[in-house]
């Protein structure tokens, strides 16, 4: 049983390290590539579009089933969940991993393999951190050791893109978990000594102006939504964005017009916003209305005094990711320096945007961190996988999540009598 509790985060670690239970589990994982490596390879022959991950969803939740935990079922946004009861079960630690990946339907998802590598789309991201999750409550459940809370194993919906992290949302915001949920150890592609301590924020935005468009040459004082779209954009190019907090400002699609002799009746853009800090998306996006309106309010006011009907703008919200940082003294982070110290790893603070973003924005303690192994060509259809050392970040996940078990039960209130 794991129910020591040590002053100083080693000293846990050191302790948990050093129980048999935990070694068996070491162990086992070491024993089990071959295991690990047939139910990525399945795993990532199910294809699982955005908004299409019910396949796969039901493929793990079996596997969850079949490895022994609790209560597999899949939730209503489509996330498979599954729990290891600890001894406390009012409390529990997530451990997650998208299930979904970037790729649309139709895409070839059959994996090769060279040598250890696995080629496939979605090999790595995320099908490595899925993986570790069978790999880990095997590992658990066949040493049967008894967390000192319940971990809530997730295989979520909804991180890439559009999905707009609705599978992470959904078991925030609604869930029944929400409120037990202690830490979160989200578990995404590749690596061993990264850990995602900062939750980049990005905000998506469409924004369209329609006119009543005409005739190049008899309509030519008719305002032009592409020629009113570009000041607007050249505006917004002109803005100073800080270097630290580091801010970005992309404007990534654009689009409009049908003929060279046509004044468009419309005009559209995709612009994507991205920062550590809450505040500058906030401003970004306020600039963002006050460069569009300022520049329709202008032609219109130009196209009125021709007699000419004027343009009309919609900008739209695509997706909004919470920016925000764990605090350098959170516990959680403490316990993953320590498991890295003792492991004999540099602990890699990384900026990205994960399914992290959601907790961290709430105030709870999150991060992100790698499957293990190598991988790369992410998101394109080149994209590999190579499981060489797998089980050393297998083995520092293990320490994290049962020292999070621990951190987490010895958090709650002791119940008066
Ligand atoms: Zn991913």
């Amino acid at each position: 049983m794991i129910t020591s509790f040590a002053s100083s985060a080693y000293q846990r670690i050191s302790q948990l390290a050093s129980q048999p239970r935990v070694h068996q589990a070491f162990q086992w994982l070491h024993l089990h590539e071959k295991q690990l490596r047939d139910w990525q390879l399945k795993l990532i022959s199910i294809p699982a579009p955005p908004f299409q991950e019910r396949t796969r969803a039901e493929w793990l939740r079996q596997q969850f089933e079949g490895l022994g935990l609790s209560n597999a079922h899949p939730d209503p946004e489509g996330n498979v969940l599954a729990e290891l009861p600890g001894t406390d079960d009012t409390t529990c630690v997530l451990l997650s991993a998208h299930i979904d990946t970037v790729f649309p339907a139709g895409t070839p998802v059959e994996p090769l393999e060279d040598g250890d590598r696995i080629l496939a789309p979605g090999a790595c991201d995320n099908a490595a951190g899925v993986t570790a999750l069978l790999g880990l409550a095997a590992a658990l459940k066949h040493t049967q050791i008894k967390p000192a809370c319940t971990i809530l194993f997730a295989g979520n919906v909804g991180e890439e893109g559009e999905g707009n992290l609705r599978g992470m949302r959904h078991l925030f915001q609604r869930s029944p978990y929400k409120e037990r949920i202690g830490s979160t150890i989200v578990l995404d592609g590749s690596g061993t000594e990264t850990v995602v301590t900062h939750a980049l924020g990005s905000r998506r935005f469409h924004v369209l102006l329609q006119g009543p468009g005409g005739h190049s040459w008899t309509d030519s004082a008719s305002p032009n939504p592409i020629l009113v779209l570009s000041r607007a954009l050249a505006t917004l190019s002109n803005l100073e964005l800080p270097g630290n907090p580091r801010t970005t400002l992309n404007v990534g699609v654009i689009q409009g017009g049908t003929s060279v002799n046509s004044i468009p009746e419309s005009a559209s853009a995709q612009v994507d916003l991205r920062s550590t800090d809450p505040e500058q998306l906030i401003r970004l996006e306020v600039l963002l209305h006050r460069a569009v309106e300022d520049a329709v309010l202008s032609a219109n006011l130009t196209a009125a005094a021709r007699g000419r009907g004027p343009l009309a703008f919609r900008i739209q919200t695509m997706g909004h990711r919470p920016a925000a940082t764990l605090p350098e003294d959170a516990p959680i982070l403490q316990s993953i320096r320590a498991v890295d110290r003792h492991l004999g790893l540099r602990t890699e603070p990384r900026i990205s945007s994960t399914d992290a973003n959601i907790p961290l924005s709430l105030g709870r303690e999150a991060l992100c961190i790698g499957a293990g192994g190598t991988g790369g060509g992410t998101h394109t259809r080149q994209e590999w996988y190579d499981p060489t050392g797998r089980e050393l970040a297998l083995r520092r996940i293990l320490l994290l999540l049962l020292d999070q078990c621990q951190s987490s039960a010895a958090m709650q209130p002791i119940a008066a009598d």
